[in-house]
């Protein structure tokens, strides 16, 4: 068996093949940050977590790059509107965006690049586009991608080029397929733009929306890379021309697969303030669900299919984790080891050599749990079919429950069971003590900060502990080494944008 996903570019399920297995290469749209995301942005979110953890989950090692587009139209009118510098504006939603995300136990990225700390990157890009012949400068001294020029344009939104217009431009980053044109790769300065400018060979502006992501996925990726995702509006313009950028200035094919995630509606209708069907994750916090629920219900929809947010699907969901939480509870009160299995729950330690440790105790379960945990796997496997892993998983709880009635489950077979469904939350990521689990790429920071404190290079130390602090986390010095724990003040997430 082995994972399979649906790939925007060729509209089918294929098998997924890493360019360099096991190394996976994944690169995320990121938030725009002008304002608190919503829970349509954040379903996006939710479901590259659930790839990321399903990677993890089959072996596959993960390098993920999520971008901040901290500069563009919306920003630079909110900034202006609130009479703040441009930085000081983006920074408390950048801020912002690190909670939610912890909130919804979503497993850091390992780099979030800032779009205004990477204008190098994207101005020497634009100049290999102009000594290749696709980029040329417009009247006003913005720079343009010719399209015409890039014989793909159009493979991944599979668009119809025949009535183009050769030469039209559009300077918005966000415009329809009926309006395909040459877009901006570098907006000259304008009055609107205030402060906010950068010197390039063609005069001072900014970097249109998209090369931004082109700039900074080769940065940290490569050329070529695995696995590119996000919202199916993004399919058009915005990835098209990442594909056009990347390819013609490296001539390599850019991504393998591309994945997209479907739409969120609210009561059937369009997210409208005018509505009232609005809602952040903090809105929601307000209402007394917490942010496992909230992931809960953004995952449980498989990510191809528009999902419908209601209270009343909320409120089932609330019902079917607090099944499991139950379940779990029997299960530690049947487990004659239940100081052991809390233990690994809280403690620290690298979270590979967890998935090492599980993976060996899972090839010994007795069938009837084995079973459950192989349909589980399979339904990941069928392009994320959340609904089938779902539907196996409660399967499981209801066969246990059922064992514990009847007297049937061992303790050591409720160990076991307890171990299965810590390995299934390692993708689902819904236990309320999941958030206390620090990720690998933490872990391995805070070891290599031991290591440096064992050589005495302080400023290296420190260096990797501020590190950590970015991340979320604080380590605390113990005689055997180190403990990593959660840090509760969201505040420490003040530098996390500068990658
Ligand atoms: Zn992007």
């Amino acid at each position: 068996m082995s994972l399979r996903i649906y790939n925007t570019l060729s509209r089918q399920t294929e098998e997924f093949v890493p360019l360099q297995t096991p190394q996976v290469r994944l690169y995320t749209c990121g938030p725009t940050v002008y304002d608190f995301a919503t829970i349509g942005n954040f379903r996006a979110y939710v479901f590259e977590d659930l790839l990321r953890r399903t990677l993890r989950f089959r072996g596959f090692q993960v390098t993920q790059v999520m971008n901040l587009t901290d500069v563009d139209d919306k920003t630079i009118r909110g900034a202006q509107a609130a009479k703040v510098a441009l930085g000081d504006y983006t920074r408390q939603y950048t801020n912002a965006f690190f909670e939610d995300l912890r909130t919804l136990a979503i497993e850091p990225a390992e780099h979030y690049p800032a779009a205004t700390a990477h204008i190098p990157e994207m101005i020497a890009l634009i100049e290999i586009l102009f000594q290749k012949g696709y980029a040329y400068r417009s009247e006003d001294g913005s720079v343009y991608f010719s399209i015409a020029k890039f014989k793909d344009y159009g493979k991944l939104a599979h668009l119809d080029l025949t009535g183009l217009k050769p030469g039209a431009r559009i300077a918005q980053d966000e415009y329809q397929k009926e309006n395909a044109a040459d877009f901006a790769l570098w907006k000259a300065w304008q009055s609107e733009d205030g402060d906010v400018a950068w010197d390039s060979p063609w005069g001072r502006g900014r970097p249109g929306w998209h090369i931004e992501c082109s700039a900074m996925s080769m940065k940290y990726l490569g050329a070529s890379f695995d696995l590119h995702t996000g919202g199916v509006d993004n399919i058009f313009p915005h990835h098209e021309d990442e594909i056009a950028q990347s390819e013609a200035a490296t001539g390599r094919p850019f991504v393998k697969y591309w994945m997209h995630c479907a739409h969120l509606v609210v009561d059937g209708r369009k997210m409208s303030k005018s509505l009232g069907n609005f809602f952040t994750v903090r809105d929601i916090l307000r209402r007394g669900y917490s942010g496992r629920e909230i992931r809960y219900a953004l995952m449980a929809v498989h990510y191809r299919q528009a999902l419908n947010f209601t209270f009343e699907a909320l409120d089932a969901d609330c019902g079917a984790l607090a099944r499991l939480d139950a379940f779990s509870e029997r299960l530690l009160a049947h487990n004659d080891q239940k100081s052991a299995v809390s233990g690994q729950r809280s403690e620290d330690g690298g979270q590979q050599s967890k998935i090492e440790n599980q993976k060996s105790k899972m090839s010994a379960l007795p069938a009837w749990m084995g079973a459950y945990l192989a349909a589980f796997t399979r339904a990941l496997d069928d392009d994320l079919n959340i609904s089938l892993a779902l539907a196996a998983l409660f399967d499981f709880v209801h066969e246990g429950n059922k064992r514990l009635d009847e007297g049937a489950l061992s303790p050591a077979e409720a160990a076991q069971a307890l171990d299965t469904l810590a390995h299934i939350d390692g993708v689902l990521g819904v236990r309320p003590g999941d958030t206390l689990i620090p990720p690998a790429a933490v872990v391995q920071l805070a070891q290599a900060r031991l290591q440096a404190r064992q050589r005495k290079d302080w400023a290296e130390a420190d260096r990797l502990r501020r590190e950590v602090e970015a991340q979320g986390w604080i380590i605390q010095d113990a005689p055997d080494g180190f403990r990593v724990k959660r840090n509760s003040d969201p505040r420490v997430n003040a530098q996390i944008g500068n990658g």
